[in-house]
């Protein structure tokens, strides 16, 4: 089941159609196949001086847009950033579609969940004022929490905190933002993606290592407190619940939307070179959340949101 889906993502991540909200990859952006030459344009005409009439018909097409599929449809490619939202505008991010952290477990305890982009979702003001604008409204929005899933890994971020060379521009989110199953605050537990141990805990953030892979993996905007036993040193064994998700933008402010912000860190082969630092964890989050909804097939069904005024409310 992994290979085929690695298979599908490999391929259809080359061949995506643009739809709904997902651009497509532009080929000046997709990874070096390997190290042969690319085979000559082929300028001869050919040879049938008939052509035929009509194009040949498909009779079975593949769907438009694919990236992956879950039960709520066809999902984002990797590297697909929602328009105008990556750094170099009309760049796409990351498209190899490489595993990073195969070892790893869905972070959230439970599904649905729905990566996707904060600032450029509903409710978002985009980005230094305007420039890259947002399609406002109210961040409780049921679209949010829903799908397709959408890769913000190269989403635009200018300052030097945020400098990586995987991403056109040389800035960007380094991330992947993760809504859970509901707008609700301090009400969805994060779990230890894999074994190993806790290796900071900041004013809103706890990152993992794990023991297996050496990957660091790293949780912004989580409730606080977190559980007293979550310290740095502590062992955490994979799907260990270990803190909630939270809107929290600093120790003091509420200032963001209810999500999760997940980074993986290491060194991995990305786009036929090696790279050291915040790595790409939209497919490996996509082959753990299609390893989570296959073994709990309910947990794949978007939900109704409870109040906006519920969710307005900070507890
Ligand atoms: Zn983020």
């Amino acid at each position: 089941m992994i290979l085929m889906r690695l298979f599908a993502i490999a391929v259809l991540s080359v061949g995506v159609v643009a739809c709904g909200q997902v651009g497509p990859p532009r080929p000046d952006n997709m990874p070096p196949a390997d190290n042969t030459p690319p085979p000559a344009d082929d300028d001869t005409p050919p040879a049938d001086d008939e052509p035929d009439p009509m194009p040949p018909v498909d009779e079975d097409p593949e769907p438009p847009a694919p990236g992956f599929e879950l039960p709520g449809g066809w999902q984002g490619a990797p590297g697909a950033l929602l328009p105008g939202s990556s750094t170099v505008k009309g760049s796409t991010g990351v498209t190899d579609p490489s595993v990073i952290a195969p070892e790893m477990i869905f972070p959230l305890a439970e599904g649905p969940a729905f990566a996707n982009s904060q600032i450029f979702g509903q409710g978002g003001g985009g980005y230094a004022s305007g420039e890259w604008p947002g399609p406002g409204g109210s961040e409780n929005d049921p679209r949010n929490f829903d799908y397709p899933w959408a890769d913000n890994f190269c989403e635009v971020r200018l300052d030097a905190k945020h400098a990586t060379d995987l991403c056109p521009g040389g800035k960007a989110h380094k991330g992947q933002d993760l809504r859970p199953k509901t707008c609700e605050n301090a009400v969805h537990w994060l779990v230890a993606p894999e074994t190993g141990w806790i290796s900071h805990v900041g004013s809103i953030s706890v990152n993992i290592m794990g023991a297996e892979s050496g990957l660091k993996y790293k949780f912004l905007h989580v409730q606080m407190p977190v559980p007293d036993w979550v310290k740095t040193g502590a062992p955490v064994t994979q799907g260990q619940p270990f803190a909630q998700v939270s809107d929290l933008l600093s120790a003091s402010s509420r200032a963001t939307t209810v999500h999760t912000h997940f980074e993986i860190h290491g060194a991995a082969d990305v786009d036929g070179a090696l790279h050291n630092g915040a790595l790409p964890p939209y497919t490996s989050l996509v082959e753990s959340y299609l390893d989570l909804v296959d073994a709990n097939p309910d947990m794949a069904e978007p939900v109704a949101q409870p109040s906006q005024d519920k969710c307005l409310t900070p507890q």
